[in-house]
Formats: structure tokens, C-alpha cells, sequence
């Protein structure tokens, strides 16, 4: 169900902001929303650009730092911040409208936002990273709260980040307020579950999706594209699960085993020496990563950047399911000619939405002071994971040749639409 775009989008200098409002534009039309739905949902609310004075050495340096505020008809503003020194404002409105949709899909009572500080954090000190940080909270506290806007990490930011900025703002109230921030560190009212939250909620994904599509998880064979956070941890729960993941690759090349790798054992030779393929253990050889996205195995989860599986190598592609656990590795022409093959590709939006899921519980112990166990945590993980799972997949059995990403979508949209219907928005 490829459909032809209208033109009524504006067009931006981000080719990723583009990409992003056709995509929008593509479900609000497929689904029938109307222009007025997309018109809504094609600005943020509300943007917020800053400048940061950091004093180092007796000079000043000014950082400039974004706060984009989507949507807030499901709830306070949610989404991540980060850390780079190419960050544009038009990027970050691309990112704060997928965590629109995001948040929507998997049932939070969350709007979408995104923030980021124009800096690279490899080349600033651990003093000048925590100066801006502590001013980027600062810079915003009327903006952020825990029923206002709540950060997290994103790129190149991590919990300690998130350490400084709570303690920040918790200052500057006069009282702790552990739930303005999410994905803080376990001392620092975090929960344990975070440090793998996405990759176990991207193997929980594909367990749901292989006991729909192929004979469930069990010996399912699988390739894994990327092993840092996401796809490390994807691949311990996956085989934990009772799969075999055959193939990972990783910057430095690839590698194979028909046996079935133990991802831990990959993991500890990948952080002794900076890549997986110098793991040797008996019955693996190296390979190239194009042969990895190709290679006859059940599932295949690109884990680590955009745009891998594209015009050029999707029709190459051999494997029945595609999860993507990287943000936007499917391009849109990869996935019609996958979809006319009968390859199902589970969009991000779903797949690698445990992060966000975790941080919403973690949301929820602090504003009433609870203290979840590992257990407790994960089972409430897979039940939000698992409901999202199945209410796509059964608005997709109903969408005759729809894609499950246009059901991922319209699904999202159908949530933000009737919360603004009821609010009188539109
Ligand atoms: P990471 O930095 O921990 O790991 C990235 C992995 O990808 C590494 O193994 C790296 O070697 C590999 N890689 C990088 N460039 C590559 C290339 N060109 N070809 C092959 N491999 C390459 O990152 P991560 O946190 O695991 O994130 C991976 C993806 O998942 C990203 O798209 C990220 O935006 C997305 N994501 C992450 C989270 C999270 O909580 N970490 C949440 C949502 C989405």
C-alpha cells in the first residue's frame, strides 16, 4: 500500500526532517486523519533555543542547546538529549516528532520532545561537560518537571549527565525531584533494567514477531548488524530466548557461526580488543557485512545505524524478518521492494522503544518513592512491550496490504488523535 505524497509539506534543509514529515504526512493520509491532523503535527509547540556560558580557565565559551517540544496532547513532554557538535534545530524537530509517535505507540501518557547541546564530549573536559550540563538544566527550568518536559540520554549522554542534571535542578527547587530525569544512575533513583532495556526490549519484539511469523523463537536463526548497548544485549536475550544468532558484526567487519555464537563470550573479546572480529572460537570465520544483511537466517536486526538496508542491497536480502533496533535502517524504497518479496520489517518506533518504556517506569517509582526489583521491572517491561506488539499486529491483520509500520503508525496517530478530539485541539 505505497501511496503518493500530496505536496503540502514544507520543505526543510534537513533531508531528515523531510524524510520525517513525509513519513507523517504518508500514515495521517493513509489513515484517514485529515489535513488538519497533519498541519497539527508538523511544527512543534514549542522550541527552545539556549546559549550556555561555561567559564574555563578565566574565558568564556558559549555552548548553544535546543529544547523541542512536539505534542503534548498525550502528556508531559518526553525524549532524550543529545551531545554533538553537527546537532542542528531541525534535526532535533525531526527527532521530538518520532518520539511523538513513539510514546503514543507504546501506551505512555507522554507527549514527544528531544533536546541536544551542540558540543563534541570527547574533546572538553569531565569539568566542562559537567558545567554545561548543570547549565543546560538550569537554562530550562521553567521548561522541564516531571509533569512539564522529562529528559533522558540519547546520543553521548549517559547517566552521569543525567546525575548532573537532576542534582541541578533539584537545587535549584530546594528539594530532590528524581523524576524531572529518567535513566538516572541506580544510586541516584535509576532502576538496574535500564542499562539494557532497549536491546531486551528489541529481543522481546522479535520473540512476539517469530511466534506470529515464523514457528516461535526457539532455533530461530538470526544476524545481528551492530553490538554496542542495543545489539549486545539483544543478542544475550535472544539466545537466552532459545535462538540461535549466527552472524554479528560490528565497525570492524563481521563474523559467522552456523553453531550459534554465546554473546558473552563475543562481548568480552569485543571490549578487550575493539571489535568482534577477533573472536576465534572454534567454528566461526570472518565475513564481510554485506554477506551479513544477506544471509539466509530467519531474522535479521540491523542494530547500529540509518539507511543500511537500501535500494542497493535490499533485493539481496534473504532473511523473513527484519526488527529494526537502529533508528531508521530500512530506507522507505528498501522497504516496498522488501515488502512486494513478503519480507515483514518491524519499524523502530516499536522495536527499539524499550528505553523509553524503561524510563516511563522509572518515572513512576520516583514520583511515588517505589523501589522495583530487577524481576518486578522486567516483567512490567515485556507486559507494555508485548500490548504494544499486539495491538499493531492486529490493527495490521485488519489493514489489508498495509505494512506493519504503517500499522505501527496509524495506531500512534489514532492515540494523539482522539486526545485531541477530546481536548477540542481539532
Ligand atoms: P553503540 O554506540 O553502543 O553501538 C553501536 C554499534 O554499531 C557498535 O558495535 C559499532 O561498532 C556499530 N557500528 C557503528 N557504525 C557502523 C557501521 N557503519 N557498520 C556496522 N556497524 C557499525 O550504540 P547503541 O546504543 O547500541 O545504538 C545503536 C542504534 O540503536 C542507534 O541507531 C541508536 O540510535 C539506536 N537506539 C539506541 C537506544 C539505546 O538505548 N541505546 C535506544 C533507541 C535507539
Amino acid at each position: 500500500m505505497f501511496m503518493e505524497l500530496n505536496s503540502s509539506i514544507t520543505r526543510y534543509n534537513s533531508l531528515f526532517l523531510n524524510s520525517v514529515l513525509s513519513n507523517l504526512k504518508r500514515a495521517i493520509d493513509l489513515g484517514g486523519f485529515g489535513e488538519e491532523f497533519f498541519t497539527y503535527l508538523s511544527r512543534p509547540m514549542r522550541t527552545i533555543s539556549i546559549n550556555i556560558p561555561v567559564k574555563i580557565n578565566g574565558s568564556i565559551r558559549i555552548y548553544e542547546g535546543y529544547r523541542v517540544q512536539h505534542n503534548n496532547a498525550l502528556g508531559p513532554y518526553k525524549g532524550g538529549i543529545r551531545f554533538h557538535p553537527e546537532v542542528t534545530l531541525e534535526d532535533d524537530m525531526a527527532l521530538a516528532t518520532i518520539m511523538t509517535l513513539k510514546n503514543s505507540l507504546n501506551g505512555l501518557p507522554y507527549g514527544g520532545a528531544k533536546g541536544a547541546i551542540r558540543i563534541d564530549p570527547s574533546k572538553v573536559s569531565k569539568e566542562e561537560l559537567e558545567a554545561v550540563s548543570r547549565g543546560y538544566a538550569r537554562a530550562l527550568v521553567q521548561f522541564i518537571g516531571p509533569d512539564i518536559d522529562i529528559p533522558a540520554p540519547d546520543l553521548n549522554t549517559n547517566p552521569q549527565i543525567m546525575a548532573w542534571m537532576v542534582d541541578e535542578y533539584s537545587k535549584m527547587m530546594g528539594r530532590n525531584v528524581p523524576a524531572t530525569f529518567t535513566a538516572k544512575p541506580v544510586q541516584l533513583w535509576g532502576n538496574p533494567v535500564r542499562e539494557y532495556s532497549t536491546g531486551y526490549g528489541a529481543a522481546l519484539w522479535t520473540r512476539n514477531a517469530a511466534r506470529k511469523f515464523l514457528k516461535g523463537i526457539e532455533g530461530a536463526t538470526v544476524a545481528v548488524q551492530g553490538f554496542g548497548n542495543v545489539g549486545y544485549w539483544l543478542s544475550h536475550f535472544l539466545t537466552e530466548m532459545g535462538a540461535k544468532v549466527v552472524a554479528i558484526g560490528d565497525i570492524g567487519g563481521a563474523i559467522y557461526n552456523s553453531n550459534g555464537f554465546n554473546p558473552d563470550e563475543v562481548k568480552a573479546v569485543e571490549r578487550k580488543t575493539g571489535t568482534v572480529v577477533n573472536y576465534t572460537g572454534p567454528g566461526t570465520r570472518k565475513i564481510g557485512m554485506d554477506e551479513l544483511l544477506t544471509l539466509n537466517v530467519d531474522i535479521l536486526v540491523p542494530a547500529a545505524v540509518e539507511g543500511v538496508i537500501n535500494y542497493s542491497n535490499a533485493n539481496a536480502v534473504k532473511a523473513k524478518l527484519i526488527m529494526e533496533a537502529a533508528n531508521g535502517p530500512v530506507t522507505s524504497d528498501a522497504e516496498e521492494m522488501l515488502y512486494k518479496r513478503g519480507i515483514y520489517v518491524f519499524p523502530d518506533i516499536g522495536v527499539n522503544a524499550g528505553g523509553v518504556v524503561m524510563s516511563y517506569l522509572e518515572w513512576v517509582e520516583n514520583l511515588q518513592w517505589f523501589i522495583w526489583d530487577e524481576e518486578e521491572t522486567k516483567k512490567k517491561l515485556d507486559f507494555m512491550i508485548t500490548n504494544a506488539f499486539n495491538r499493531v499486529y492486529d490493527r495490521w491483520q485488519k489493514m489489508n496490504g498495509a505494512t506493519i509500520r504503517d500499522a505501527a503508525y496509524i495506531d500512534a496517530l489514532d492515540r494523539i488523535y482522539q486526545a485531541m478530539k477530546w481536548r477540542g485541539w481539532i
